[in-house]
């Protein structure tokens, strides 16, 4: 399918790696140029590098995309974009106990507040040209909370109900904005969730993969492709009905109707 897209410009946060990579790399395959952002400066050059190889253009800004200094690096090298994708890492995994009010405000910070911040910096141009599509990368526990994942399950809460009034604000003027909920995919993210299980556990990183496998009617870990496919197509000509959406990408995992 013809998304539709080519010629536009992305900025693809937190995408050296992992579920931001695969995003950027569908948008890639449609014709996208890009702006990709991580803060290890390697990896960053090894994925703009790959990508460049589908014959779009790719800047490669190296930065903390969750710090004020970093942001505006970022949105100064991005310039005027009709496509955003906001990520980036997330908080640490604990219990309830655990956390003080540092901590809260580094997870709101990291996963509320700087997709906030990277929005109100899109927004104003998208609307003016009357062309946008902003997708939010946030997790499956803004439907189903994740027990050891209390500040996630916090901070992307806010987000989602920034989104929900924020999208319907945007939307006559050609933007729409959505979200993309990930269950369990093979980054490496999930190789540092599996390794916390293990040690908890007093079992393997395999055995505790397999065991999660278990709970997920697929029977396996997503894909960073398969995610990245899902964005390439919320960011196409389209999707330009679905407006201010929570996609699960969880091969069934959260038991849910709706
Ligand atoms: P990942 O494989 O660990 O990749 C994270 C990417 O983000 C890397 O490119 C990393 O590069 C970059 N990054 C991290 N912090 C950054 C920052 N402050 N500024 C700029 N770049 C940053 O993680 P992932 O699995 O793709 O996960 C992406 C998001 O989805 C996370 O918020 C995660 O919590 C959420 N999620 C993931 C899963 C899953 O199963 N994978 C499930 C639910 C939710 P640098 O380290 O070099 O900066």
């Amino acid at each position: 399918m013809d998304l539709g897209i080519r010629g536009k410009r992305a900025l693809v946060c937190a995408s050296s790696k992992g579920l931001g990579k695969g995003c950027a790399l569908k948008l890639a395959e449609a014709g996208v140029d890009l702006v990709l952002n991580a803060r290890g400066a390697e990896a960053l050059e090894a994925t703009a590098a790959e990508l460049r190889a589908h014959g779009v253009s790719v800047t490669a800004v190296a930065a903390d995309i969750t710090s004020p200094e970093g942001r505006a690096q970022v949105l100064e090298a991005a310039g005027e974009i009709d496509i955003l994708v906001t990520n980036a890492g997330g908080p640490p995994p604990g219990l309830w106990s655990d956390w003080s009010r540092d901590d809260f405000i580094k997870a709101l910070d990291g996963n509320m507040l700087t997709p906030i911040a990277l929005m109100q910096a899109a927004l104003p141009g998208m609307m003016a040209r009357g062309w946008g599509r902003i997708v939010n990368i946030t997790s499956q526990s803004v439907k189903a909370p994740i027990p050891a994942l209390g500040l996630s399950n916090s901070a992307r809460a806010g987000l989602t109900g920034f989104v929900a009034g924020t999208a319907r604000q945007v939307a006559g003027s050609g933007v729409t904005i959505n979200n993309l909920l990930p269950g369990i995919h093979a980054t490496d993210r999930a190789v540092s969730l599996d390794g916390g299980v293990a040690k908890a556990q007093g079992i393997s990183v395999e055995e505790a993969k397999a065991n999660r496998c278990k709970t997920i009617p697929a029977g396996r870990y997503g894909t960073a492709e398969e995610f990245g496919a899902a964005c390439a197509f919320l960011c196409s000509q389209h999707a330009g009905f679905i407006v201010g959406q929570n996609l699960l990408l969880d091969g069934g995992g959260v038991n849910t109707t709706l």
